[in-house]
């Protein structure tokens, strides 16, 4: 008997790792290298498709408690996150290419893991398998869902942020430092009011891609620089050139931070972007400090597709209607690296302890993550958007604690309950 997990992204090989690691077998399914999506650029597995940035490791941040859950379950992908990761402040920032290297290694020297590649058009109801296709999930595949399954999808837009070399850079006009910490994380190029109004001018009126079915849905979180800029003039001053964190003051600071260990490549910070090629090279070039910048990739535009597991997931991460099916990552309805990466480790748990007839798991509700499924598979929205771990999910009975002692009170409570399905799962 074996599992077989749809998608070899964040979730899928968490999954797969998981399932191997209790000892049976899994055909792992994945597209790439013979058909990419729009984001995808390699065959490796848990590619990173934008930042490398997994989000904050404070743990009174909600992603930094979700970090520390995820890594006290075992997660196999946030072990090798950390075994790469790069000054980032208080982010889990990771070198991308030696990420995804060592994870495709675990898992093609997997034993028990047979990596198939190739696009998966129909899964096979009459087997256990775990879904995790992520938000750009093939057309077809979604199609054979949304039949077998008898459910909505929803989608919205969103966009990525473009890398620029170093050695392109004037670093002259630069500075190393981190808004709120002292260390040298990134490159920050700061602007003069001056220089704001040309940027802003620039961008508001250069040119887009506009996809043929595109329709301005957007994701809050993740919204286009020019979005941003078209809500007001000084809307990224409030947004990703914040000019707060520092000592000294300035008009709006461009963050750069750092994506590759041998510091040879940056990405623009909050900088998702839809504008063409040739005017992402006009209007950045116009942040000081990047008027020769080689673009290394371009930031672009995305549809990005999930279920509305509100209507056809258990908190389990089964289906409603086939027991034997699990949905996880992007595609339920999470939102991040992280929040992906950890509902693949739950459904894998659960897939493999199906098998074995064992009793499945539900994470306990006063943790981040079992707060952030029970959201997912319980809301009463029509059209619920991706969500990311945050402390307005937790349960009810904290909001009576005052603000400050309420995470204290809960982070206590996650550790407690996490270490019980800890055993759980391990036993
Ligand atoms: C453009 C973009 C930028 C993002 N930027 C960020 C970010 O900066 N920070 C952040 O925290 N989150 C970001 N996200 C959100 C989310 O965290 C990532 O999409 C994350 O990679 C989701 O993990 P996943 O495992 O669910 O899906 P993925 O990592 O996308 O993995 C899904 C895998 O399934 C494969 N696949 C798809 N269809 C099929 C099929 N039919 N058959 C076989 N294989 C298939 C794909 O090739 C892919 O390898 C971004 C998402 C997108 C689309």
């Amino acid at each position: 008997m074996k599992i077989n997990v749809i998608g070899g992204g964040l979730a899928g090989s968490e999954a797969a790792l998981q399932i191997a690691r209790q000892g049976i077998d899994v055909f792992l399914y994945e597209m790439r290298p013979q058909r990419l999506t729009e984001a995808h650029k390699t065959s490796l597995f848990a590619e990173l498709v934008c930042s490398n940035s997994l989000g904050s490791l404070d743990m009174k941040d909600a992603r930094g408690l979700l970090k520390e859950e995820a890594k006290n379950l075992g997660s196999l992908i946030l072990q090798v996150a950390f075994k790469y990761s790069l000054p980032g402040g208080k982010a889990l920032v990771v070198d991308r290419e030696k990420f995804s290297k060592e994870i495709t290694k675990l898992i093609e020297d997997n034993p028990r893991i047979k990596v198939k590649r190739g696009e998966v058009t129909n899964f096979p109801v009459d087997e256990i398998n775990v879904i995790t296709t992520g938000p750009l999930t093939s057309s077809d595949l979604l199609y054979d869902m949304k039949e077998k399954l008898g459910m909505t999808s929803l989608y919205f837009f969103d966009a990525i942020s473009p890398i620029v070399t170093k050695e392109s850079l004037d670093l002259s006009k630069m500075f190393y430092g981190a808004r709120y910490t002292e260390t040298n994380d990134y490159l920050n190029s700061p602007m003069t009011e001056e220089e704001y109004k040309t940027f802003y001018n620039a961008l508001i009126n250069a040119e887009k891609h506009t996809p043929h079915d595109f329709d301005k849905v957007f994701f809050e979180a993740c919204l286009p620089v020019e979005e941003i800029a078209k809500r007001g003039f000084d809307s990224m001053r409030f947004g990703p050139l914040t000019p707060v964190g520092f000592n000294k003051k300035y008009h709006a600071i461009v963050q750069l931070r750092r994506e590759n260990i041998e510091d040879t490549l940056y990405e623009l910070v909050g900088f998702q972007t839809s504008l063409t090629y040739a005017e992402q090279k006009k209007v950045f070039r116009l942040i000081p400090g990047l008027e020769n910048a080689d673009f290394e990739r371009f930031g672009s535009i995305h549809k990005n597709s999930y279920v509305k597991s509100n209507e056809i997931l258990l908190s389990t991460l089964q289906t409603k209607k086939f027991k034997n099916i699990f949905i996880a990552g992007q595609l339920c309805g999470v939102e991040g690296y992280t929040e992906s990466t950890v509902t693949g480790l739950i459904a894998g748990v659960n897939a493999a302890r199906l098998l074995k007839d064992k009793e499945l798991v539900s994470v306990p509700q006063d943790t981040m993550l079992g707060s952030l499924i029970k959201f997912i598979t319980q809301n009463q929205l029509q059209n619920p958007q991706p969500m990311r771990a945050n402390f307005g999910l937790i349960p009810q009975e904290y909001f009576s604690i005052n603000k400050i002692k309420r995470k204290e009170v809960f982070i206590e409570k996650s550790k407690a309950e996490i270490e019980k399905l800890k055993e759980i799962i391990n036993e």
